[in-house]
């Protein structure tokens, strides 16, 4: 159920490789430069190695010709910590020798792997070769001395769905998150161990954080899966009763939320470490960074408003009559105001009025505020009595619609030589219809 993201700094390597026969060629005895015997075992050199180490790491010291020096260590290191090497060089004098030194070339600064290491010319990695002197040479695993020799973790990112209605996507809204995250183990802190009890070497690596596979005549390293690059791992009788040796648990979370004014269906917020913890036990070689918490922010459709870019629109309806005669509409607003405006005498479909400052906050600042925009939605009046009928053809009459339909009793009947609009016939003609219909006396 946990993913674990491993995520290492520059000085981490997690895959290299090198070829297999070209061996290191070394013009120095490597006895004598960590000065130890011939008959060294391998927790000697290591010892030895990591007081030189501790000594002289360029980071540490500072004088000149230091750093050619701790290369010197590490060479010598290199070929008496690997069996066949320190088997090549007792009985040749040289490890290698044919051929070109494939990492001697880098002294001059030339990284063949490319990366910014300073130590990654060297065909190997010195971290790998500084946990190991931590972990088996000197038996303690206190304090390391210099920074950048950890393993960054990083955990993963949780993704939260968040719904909101619109209004609270325009003003903004503080909400409560409550969700579960992957975090330290609450009884044991984050070790993994019962109390008092401490890590051993991981059987897999030894120590190494590696595993290492021969493919094509190159071996591959990769991070090795028992102890996931960290060499150490717990005894089944000393892990954590309630995490089980991982350090972490789920544990519920909840937060508060400061949504800003104006915030995007689709807007992803970024909360930095809020989100899981790597699943690993802490550790002084570990760097244990949370994930982000990421919300999702899902605004809901509002049956009356919608957003075009920082405008909320708004869709009026009104009667062809208001369109045509003008008057004054009341429209409301995100804000929950009632707002009059005047529609124009001859409105068509469509018109779109604005509302000043009364849209959504502009970079998220309320006092500046896109305008609202109000789109009139002119309706077409179906006759339903017999006067409105009569009433609009004899407006269809007056303003000389020649397409409209007409009755088969319509009584008025436009007189073809006549240019004026208000003709008083035709007026008096629209009278006589329109008291025919409301059965007005004729006064003569
Ligand atoms: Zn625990
Ligand atoms: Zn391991």
């Amino acid at each position: 159920m946990f993913k674990t993201i491993l995520r290492h700094n520059r000085y981490f390597k997690p895959l290299r490789c090198f070829h297999n026969s070209a061996l290191l060629r070394i013009d120095f005895d490597p006895y004598k430069v960590l000065g130890v015997p011939k008959t060294a075992d391998q927790k000697a050199i290591k010892k030895a190695y990591y007081d030189l180490v501790k000594k002289n790491h360029p980071d540490v010291n500072k004088e000149e010709g230091a750093e050619k020096k701790f290369h010197k260590i590490q060479e010598s290191y290199e070929v008496l910590s690997d069996k066949d090497k320190r088997a090549e060089y007792d009985t040749f004098g040289t490890a290698g020798g044919q051929g070109s030194n494939p990492y001697g070339q880098s002294y001059g600064g030339q990284n063949p792997f490319g990366g910014q290491n300073p130590f990654g010319g060297m065909g190997f990695d010195f971290e790998d070769l500084f946990k190991q002197a931590f972990n088996q040479g000197s038996g303690g695993r206190g304090g390391r001395s210099g920074a950048g020799f950890v393993t960054e973790h990083v955990g993963d990112d949780i993704e939260i769905l968040k719904n909101i209605n619109f209004k609270d996507s325009v003003f903004g809204k503080k909400i409560k998150i409550n969700y579960k995250a992957v975090d330290s183990c609450n009884t044991c802190k984050g070790s993994g161990m019962k109390s008092g009890k401490k890590k051993s070497t991981c059987p897999t690596c030894h120590g190494s954080g590696h595993s290492t596979h021969s493919l094509g005549g190159f071996h591959m390293q990769s991070t090795c899966g028992t102890c996931g690059g960290t060499g150490v791992t717990i005894n089944k009788a000393d892990e954590c009763n309630t995490c089980h040796g991982h350090g972490v648990e789920e544990i519920p979370k909840s937060t508060e939320i400061e949504l800003p004014p104006g915030i995007k269906d689709g807007t992803r917020l970024r909360v930095p470490q809020m989100g899981d913890s790597p699943m690993i036990t802490k550790d002084p070689y570990n760097v244990l960074v949370k994930g982000d918490l990421i919300i999702r922010v899902n605004v809901s459709n509002d049956p009356t408003f919608k957003r075009q870019g920082n405008k909320i629109t708004y869709n009026h309806d009104i009667l062809m009559t208001t369109a045509a005669l003008g008057g004054e509409i009341i429209v409301p607003t995100i804000d929950g105001e009632q707002v009059k405006i005047k529609v124009r005498p001859g409105t068509q479909n469509g018109v779109k009025l604005s509302i000043p400052n009364k849209g959504v906050p502009i970079n998220r600042n309320l006092n500046n505020r896109d305008d609202m925009e109000v789109f009139l939605n002119v309706k077409t009046v179906k006759p339903e009595t017999p006067i409105q009928k009569a009433l609009l053809e004899a407006l269809a009459d007056t303003i000389n619609d020649n397409t409209a339909k007409r009755s088969e009793d319509h009584q008025f009947v436009k007189d073809p030589n006549s240019t004026e609009e208000l003709h008083p016939s035709k007026l008096k003609k629209i009278g006589d219809v329109l008291s025919k219909f409301f059965n007005f006396e004729k006064k003569d």
